[in-house]
């Protein structure tokens, strides 16, 4: 069958992205590409909202996460990791890698950090020199309010708050210099309607002052060195050429198309698939409504109905491709990806399958159920 692609990354990417991807090699060195690389960095400030450095690396995401912790901390410094899945934790497990000192605070699965919490342990903790954040946890569906959570952080303004924003940016409102965030990170295979290939990591002031003094070992993902070869338009290895070209027609598209509008696309698609999942009564959010992720939705399905039996049967049958659980969840639920370049109809696909697999396997009285209330919901897009 046909592939509808609604994972929470990689993600669907358009053709006129794609087709930059057939273009010929160039001079990672020669001026065509310096041309590109520094048009795609400018263009991406205005995605991050920051006046700040953005770097983009060829990595994926865990390389800029890894960038964000050796270019800025030194052996001991003590840290706080906000942990509300699978994503928090790789940022903890990093710390730990780089010998930090880490504190964290551990979220229920569906939950996400309190702001209450966050204040109270820093206060119990005045020496904390940096705090790791992810906007919105993949594996959980939960998107922090980072509007709540970055004053709280920057109570102290020599704290550093670094942002894990690989499945939000682009999707969802993260205005990096507004929050003064000083390290956000993101990759290109996300909201970002690229294929994967690139990580981009955005670095303050503050950030900098940082990096003169940290001395955890640094080599591909030296981030000072990056600065300064983009000086003249390069980086300091072969990037991945392609993706750099793809990322640049993606950013024009989105821009052209509007932030803001983006984002108002992620939040109508976010709140059709969820009051689809409820509408259908048989299946379950794992997301707290407060903490409800806008670009991707973990469904439980019903008791007796293993998920990963379930999205086999789903992609077989009807070509929708949906994620599995991840840590702790793996074999317990579902994902629905619905960022970047997914548009409502997509939802609507995606949501007929489950419900027609759903009837199959003998849950009657399903059929349009839950595509009757998305398309309400859509019904106020339009
Ligand atoms: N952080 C978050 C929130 C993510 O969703 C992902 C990818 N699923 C990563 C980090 C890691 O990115 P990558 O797989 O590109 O290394």
């Amino acid at each position: 069958p046909k592939n509808y692609l609604l994972i929470p990354g990689p993600t669907p990417v358009p053709q006129d992205v794609l087709l930059e991807m057939a273009r010929e090699m160039v001079n990672h060195r020669g001026a065509e590409f310096a041309s590109v690389l520094k048009t795609s960095t400018e263009l991406l400030k205005k995605v991050f909202k920051t006046q700040n450095d953005v770097l983009i690396l060829t990595a994926s995401g865990t390389g800029g996460m890894e960038a964000a912790v050796a270019n800025f901390f030194s052996q001991g410094d003590p840290v706080l990791v906000g942990i509300c899945g699978v994503f928090g934790e790789r940022f903890a497990k990093i710390c730990k890698t780089y010998g930090l000192n880490i504190k964290t605070i551990e979220c229920e699965p569906g939950k996400g950090v309190e702001p209450e919490v966050l204040e109270k342990t820093l206060k119990e903790n005045p020496d904390i020199k940096g705090v790791f954040l992810t906007h919105n946890e993949t594996s959980t569906g939960v998107t922090n309010d980072l509007k709540e959570l970055a004053p709280i952080v920057k109570q102290n303004p020599e704290r550093l708050l670094v942002v894990d924003a690989v499945s939000s940016l682009g999707a969802i409102d993260l205005p990096t210099d507004e929050l003064k965030i000083d390290i956000v990170v993101t990759a290109s295979q996300k909201a970002l309607e690229t294929p994967p290939g690139l990580a981009m990591v955005s670095v303050s002031e503050l950030a900098w002052k940082y990096n003169e003094k940290a001395n955890l070992p640094r080599f591909y993902f030296d981030l000072k060195q990056a600065k300064k070869f983009l000086e003249e338009g390069a980086t300091p290895f072969t990037p991945a050429v392609s993706v750099v070209f793809a990322l640049k027609k993606a950013l024009e598209n989105i821009l052209t198309r509007g932030l803001e509008e983006n984002f108002k696309r992620h939040k109508f698609l976010g709140r059709a698939v969820r009051e689809a999942i409820k509408a259908l009564g048989v299946t379950r959010l794992l997301a707290d409504e407060r903490w409800a992720s806008d670009t991707v939705t973990p469904v439980v399905p019903p008791e007796n109905v293993n998920p990963d039996e379930l999205r086999k049967y789903i992609r077989n049958k009807f070509g929708v491709v949906l994620a599995g659980g991840q840590g702790s969840l793996k074999g317990k639920i579902f994902r629905i990806g619905h960022l970047g370049y997914v548009e409502p109809t997509d939802i609507l696909v995606a949501i007929s399958a489950i419900e027609v697999a759903l009837e199959n396997l003998g849950y009657k009285g399903l059929k349009g159920k839950g595509v009757q209330v998305a398309e309400e919901v859509f019904a106020e897009y339009y």
